[in-house]
């Protein structure tokens, strides 16, 4: 009986169902520690030569029950400095755009592919993506979003494996294991392209509403 009522609870869109207080409060201890160990192994993580250059790794931030975890590339020279992620001019545009589709940016969970600054802002490689990737499927895997939001074409390379045109592909809502995944534009890609602001915020908009 009482998994039928879970079944049907799940059919109408309740994911995740944390029954009492009690519980709820020992999830949110479970994740916390979970994340705040891979916050201890990116820290000291040589798994790829960002490392050399970092002022400190950067792991992601934000609602440890989120159901949109809006995915970047690597931390910029704001991020690497402050050790937290959209920081710096991006990340204000992006929390404004949150903020536009009636939502706090502390509503969501943010992360990069990269947990550590490219020298330069340079785009990291591919081997330098696949590299850290793994920390980034562990926090996919412990937030359970619903929906993932790709922001821009290294955050789509570093999860679909595959090359993309944001400008032709933004939009689009695809799979990757059990969650909704939509592709926008990176928010520094806005800051240089103003005319596309009015769609990128439609888009951050678009990516929450898939989730709710
Ligand atoms: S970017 Fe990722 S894989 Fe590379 S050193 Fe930093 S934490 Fe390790």
């Amino acid at each position: 009986m009482v998994r039928e009522i879970l079944q049907i609870l799940r059919d109408i869109g309740f994911d995740e169902l944390i029954l009492e207080s009690e519980d709820f409060g020992r999830v949110k201890k479970e994740r916390l520690e979970k994340l705040e160990q891979i916050n201890r192994e990116i820290q000291v993580c040589t798994k790829c030569p960002l490392h050399k250059d970092r002022k400190q790794a950067v792991l992601g931030e934000g609602n440890l029950f989120a159901k949109v975890m809006f995915i970047g590339e690597a931390p910029g020279e704001e991020e690497d400095i402050q050790g937290r992620p959209f920081v710096g001019r991006a990340g204000q545009l992006l929390t404004k755009a949150i903020e536009n589709a009636g939502y706090k940016r502390e509503d969501f969970y943010i992360a990069n592919i990269n947990k550590c600054r490219p020298p330069g802002n340079r785009t990291p490689t591919i081997e330098e993506q696949e590299a850290c990737f793994p920390y980034l499927q562990r926090q996919i895997d412990i937030i359970n979003p619903k929906v993932l939001c790709l922001l821009g074409a290294t955050a789509y390379r570093g999860v679909m494996k595959q090359e993309v045109k944001i400008t032709k592909e933004r939009g689009k809502v695809l799979n990757y294991q059990d969650k909704l995944v939509y592709i926008t534009f990176h928010p520094s890609y806005v800051l240089r392209n103003q005319a596309v602001k009015d769609t990128f915020f439609e888009d951050i908009k678009k990516a929450i509403e898939l989730s709710l």
